[in-house]
């Protein structure tokens, strides 16, 4: 993979992390909150429950904007999304 300096602490980080979502500082010292958690309501019926999403700021809009069940389509894509860190639990409620 190949890397490049954080403008902040200049320790390496990944190419991508600036390709993909525009971020000049490693996950260290960024101050961005880059993952929202969405509450989902899992079953049907009397037999229902409530679980939490964790997603980025980006799939957290789509997901927004698409309302519920293209979820699935999100989680196919968290692979590419591995490189962002720290997690930032947001309670929606
Ligand atoms: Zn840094």
């Amino acid at each position: 993979m190949e890397m490049i300096k954080c403008i902040k602490c200049k320790n390496d980080m990944p190419k991508l992390r600036l390709e993909k979502f525009g971020y000049k500082k490693c996950v260290n010292c960024s101050d961005v909150s880059s993952y929202r958690a969405i509450n989902t309501t899992n079953g049907t019926g009397d037999h229902t429950w409530n679980d939490i999403q964790i997603v980025t700021q980006e799939q957290y809009d789509q997901y927004q904007g698409q309302h519920s069940s293209n979820f699935d389509k999100i989680e196919e894509s968290k692979e590419d999304n591995n490189l962002q860190g720290p997690l930032t639990i947001i309670k929606t409620d």
